[in-house]
């Protein structure tokens, strides 16, 4: 691990201004995926601004049909929030899933979202119920959000504040997680409402993304068996040690269906 100064930001001013100053600073949330990161000198900042424990950051509301989730809340809160638990039972399930114990008990909501690792549960939901992404800048919904690989909107200088969960429908979501660390192999997050049905998967490919023609099909007829003839596209896939690209269709289409049978009982 290179060296770097340690910079415990009390305040989001201080840790804009921190980071402002400091073109290769890094921000620190639960440090899950940056602590490795550094270890393995894939990283060197010159400055590391914790931002876990800036009270502004934190937190779960339930107001106007909108589930507001502060970007440093943990894996953990989520899991355990009976307002999530409520407003979308699909969200604290998804968080409940997230990695093991000591993952969820440091890992946080906008570490998550801001990495955006291609098996990262927390973007699937993001882009299947179009949250909105609130930075100490503007407003970004998913749609706009996810770029690919590790890739989002983000300016090297912003900082996620919350996440802004549309309450509205039914929503599910299943996973079939790596056995070593519980990451989706493949994961479908599915959410139905009277505007249409939109389906994400996560895990199956180089980022997250939106599974159309499920969708079309969920359109017509909301029900895990009129996804039978459907074959997810396999070319642009992941392929590794742990399953080729049609191993992964496969299985995110296997996802799919479950979730679609968990959310409308059929
Ligand atoms: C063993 C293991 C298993 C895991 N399994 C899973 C799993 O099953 N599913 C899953 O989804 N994830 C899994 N994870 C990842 C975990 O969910 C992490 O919590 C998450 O990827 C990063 O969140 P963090 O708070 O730890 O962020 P950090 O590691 O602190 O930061 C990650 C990146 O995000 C940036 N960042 C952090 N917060 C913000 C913010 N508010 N605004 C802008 N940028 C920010 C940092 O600068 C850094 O670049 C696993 C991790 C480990 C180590």
């Amino acid at each position: 691990m290179h060296a770097f100064s340690y910079v415990k930001a009390r305040t989001l001013k201080e840790a804009t201004d921190t980071l402002l100053a400091h073109s290769e600073a890094k921000l620190l949330a639960g440090g899950m995926t940056l602590i490795p990161t550094l270890k393995a000198r894939l990283a060197q900042p010159t400055h590391l601004i914790d931002i876990g424990g800036i009270e502004a950051l934190k937190g779960i509301s339930l107001k106007a049909g909108q589930l507001t989730i502060g970007a440093a809340t943990r894996h953990v809160e989520v899991a355990n929030s009976p307002v999530v638990k409520r407003a979308i039972p699909a969200l604290a399930y998804l968080a409940s899933q997230i990695g093991d114990p000591q993952v969820r008990n440091r890992g946080t909501m906008g570490g998550s979202l801001a990495n955006n690792d291609p098996a990262a549960d927390y973007p699937s939901a993001a882009l299947s119920l179009n949250a909105t992404i609130v930075t100490n800048r503007r407003e970004i919904v998913a749609d706009d959000f996810f770029q690919g690989l590790f890739t989002t909107a983000l300016d090297s200088d912003e900082i996620i504040t919350a996440v802004r969960w549309p309450v509205v429908g039914k929503s599910a979501y299943e996973k079939f997680p790596h056995p070593a660390s519980g990451y989706a192999m493949a994961g479908a997050f599915v959410a139905h409402n009277t505007k249409g049905t939109r389906v994400a998967i996560t895990g199956a490919g180089p980022g997250v993304f939106r599974w159309m023609e499920a969708e079309q099909a969920l359109g017509k007829k909301m029900n895990a068996k009129a996804l039978e003839a459907l074959q997810l596209e396999a070319a642009d896939l992941n392929e590794d040690m742990h399953g080729t690209k049609e191993y992964r269709a496969n299985l995110a289409k296997v996802m799919t269906k479950r979730a679609v049978a968990k959310l409308s009982g059929k």
